[in-house]
């Protein structure tokens, strides 16, 4: 039932034997760093508690519940910046109401510190709900910063905690379920420092757009080493700051399009899937509502790619710098990086520090372009150029 989720190979075997022995606490937090796959950990899991194939993967009712498609699973997620008392008001009021069509009923709460912001009476029915909640009721709760999660919360759940997955995980788990296999997978699974969702990310490039080749090249031109490669169309008579921005402009534009794609496809299963006119209407709004979240999520996601890969190669450029080629990230270019002129560590260093402030301002509502092109300013007073 977790075949598409990598690595927890721990935590997988205690979740399927507390489900077959029916021994599953009603209250899980999921807990760990971003990219372990807690979420689709959850998610499984919830698919497994309300299908009546105990979540075979593979069939229509498994295939509908991971799309948001089942009367029993539920996923509360936040709105803009928190979970809002209205979300845990329809919770507790619907918690007493029998299955629709499944023995079970599963809330599903990402972000749960999200919680932290609602008012003390919400926080109460939630936590009366999570301490005594009906028989046929499980929460599976998710959150990368528990530390941030109120403590009352945290106490009522089995607390599930993941460890960062290994490269050979990530690698295997990208020849499995994305296709990627020898060295590309090698390279990609280092790149990905221990996150599936980035190895996800870099997998669906390499297949697609392959994106992560024309960021390199601009890298590369931007501390001064040789090309590396062919840019394709204006990319090599353009400045390599503005053709590195130009690059993600147009990621962030592609990704939109696909967001609101699949947004629109969902709304017309939604639509199709509910008789009910208020529940249509209240689920079209949530997928919307996700849909927004998502573009930003996304945009937000693909300048932190860009500025990663960006401090791969710089990175490597440094391990070169020192004299440790082992240790370089982007094995697959290795030749490229040793054309490279190399300038002196403490250049890297600073270049390094340039891209970790900027990552920290994407965080803000700093606009992203405006971020970037200061950050391009920043390393040319570095460079030089
Ligand atoms: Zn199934």
């Amino acid at each position: 039932m977790f075949e598409g989720v990598a690595g927890q190979a721990r935590v997988k075997r205690v979740l399927e034997r507390a489900l077959r022995e029916d021994r599953l606490s009603h209250a899980y937090l999921f807990a760990g760093p971003e990219g372990l796959g807690k979420l689709d950990l959850a998610r499984e899991l919830a698919v497994a508690l309300v299908t009546s194939c105990a979540g075979c993967g593979a069939c229509d009712e498994c295939e509908r519940a991971r799309r948001g498609l089942h009367p029993d699973l539920a996923v509360i997620e936040a709105e803009g910046d928190q979970i809002r008392i209205e979300q845990i008001d329809a919770l507790v009021a619907d918690l007493s109401l029998r299955p629709f069509s499944a023995a079970r009923r599963v809330w599903v709460i990402p972000e749960c510190e999200r919680l932290s912001y609602i008012n003390d009476a919400a926080a109460n029915k939630l936590l009366k709900s999570l301490e005594e909640p009906p028989a046929h009721v499980h929460f599976l709760l998710v959150s990368d910063r528990v530390e941030r999660v109120k403590p009352t919360i945290v106490s009522r759940c089995q607390v599930i905690d993941l460890a960062p997955i290994s490269e050979a995980e990530v690698a295997e788990h990208l020849a499995r379920v994305h296709g990627v296999s020898g060295d590309e997978a090698a390279t990609l699974a280092r790149l990905a420092r221990g996150s599936v969702d980035r190895a996800a990310r870099l997998a669906a490039d390499a297949r697609g757009p392959r994106r992560r080749e024309q960021y390199l090249v601009q890298a590369a031109r931007l501390v001064g080493g040789p090309a590396g490669g062919p840019a394709g169309g204006d990319g090599q008579t353009r400045r390599p700051g503005p053709a590195f921005i130009a690059l993600l402009e147009a990621e962030t534009a592609a990704v939109g399009e696909e967001v609101a794609a699949r947004a629109a496809a969902e709304v017309a299963a939604t639509e199709q899937a509910f008789s009910d006119k208020r529940e249509r209407e209240r689920r079209v709004k949530a997928v919307e509502a996700r849909a927004k979240r998502e573009q930003l999520r996304r945009r937000r996601l693909a300048a932190l790619d860009a500025l990663d890969l960006l401090a791969s190669w710089l990175r490597d450029l440094l391990a070169l710098s020192c004299g440790a080629p082992a240790t370089i990230l982007n094995v697959d270019r290795r030749a490229s990086l040793e054309e490279s002129a190399l300038a002196a560590p403490e250049v890297y260093r600073r270049l390094l520090g340039i891209i970790a402030a900027t990552r920290g301002d994407l965080y803000l509502n700093i606009d992203q372009k405006l971020a970037l092109q200061a950050m391009m300013v920043r390393f040319e007073e570095v460079t030089g150029a």
